[in-house]
């Protein structure tokens, strides 16, 4: 779907936050690797894809009412076969129905289970008088208990994101330790300056988490994304009277 017609959903249904199906393609322009992922409607559906994109895959529910998917036990990881696949299907739905019975359901997605990694969260968001900033930590505990992350306004130079990554405290975890090799670093800065340009281009973005994004030797990807758009910019983005 496009920018404007994913907009245009999103007004017609009342809501500003995207499912995480939607978020991903719609930061596939930052150029930060995503995770392949694509709705399934129905239990074939899911088997289907998830033969297409090959083994192992992760289950998640999909709805607009459902931010914390882990929470309701909407996360179903290292499925490694049509049957544990149609099982993951109906033990979703299951939760759906006993802890969120009210939500809207698009269903669920597939998605290819990447490789573990060091997991870094990059974030974004807008403040009333400065405009879009960029945050970056690394995950869990780091970013919830010890706020362990850097900020920068957009846009970001180079050099904002080099810094960025290397003044959290946490820092020496991404370099490596004891032998570990070092986390791709470049990788990292391309994905925030890929972020900031994005946000350059679409004022509409209130809110932008990637979490977690893992970390590799070589590379990274993110595996849970979403966003949250402005309800003004939706309502102003395409006049409903016969305005030309
Ligand atoms: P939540 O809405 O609860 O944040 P997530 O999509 O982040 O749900 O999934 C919860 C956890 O499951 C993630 O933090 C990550 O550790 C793991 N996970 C999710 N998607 C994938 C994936 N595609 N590949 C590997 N691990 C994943
Ligand atoms: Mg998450």
């Amino acid at each position: 779907m496009s920018t404007q017609g994913l907009l245009d959903t999103l007004r017609r249904e009342g809501r500003t936050i995207l499912t995480e199906v939607e978020a991903k393609e719609f930061l596939a322009p930052t150029g930060i690797p995503i995770v392949p992922t694509r709705l399934a409607r129905s239990q074939r559906e899911a088997v289907r894809i998830a033969r297409e994109l090959g083994w192992p895959v992760v289950l998640k529910v999909v709805s607009p009412d459902i931010v914390h998917k882990s929470d309701i036990g909407g996360v179903k990881v290292g499925l490694t076969s049509a049957s544990a696949v149609a099982r993951a299907y109906r033990e979703i739905m299951q939760a759906v129905r006993t802890h969120a019975p009210q939500a809207r359901l698009h269903g669920v997605s597939v998605q290819k289970m990447a490789p573990p990694g060091r997991e870094v969260i990059i974030g974004a968001g807008k403040d009333p008088q400065f405009g879009h900033y960029v945050m970056f930590g690394l995950g869990g505990i780091f970013v919830e208990v010890l706020k362990d992350v850097a900020f920068r306004l957009v846009p970001l130079t180079p050099r904002d994101a080099r810094q960025m990554i290397r003044e959290i405290r946490g820092f020496p975890l991404l370099e490596g330790q004891r032998g570990q090799p070092p986390a791709d670093l470049t990788a990292l800065e391309q994905a925030l300056l890929g972020l900031s340009a994005f946000l350059e281009a679409h004022p509409e973005v209130q809110e932008v988490d990637l979490n977690p994004v893992f970390a590799y030797p070589q590379g990274c990807v993110a595996v849970d994304v979403r966003v949250v758009v402005e309800g003004g910019a939706l309502a102003s983005s395409a006049p409903s009277g016969g305005t030309p």
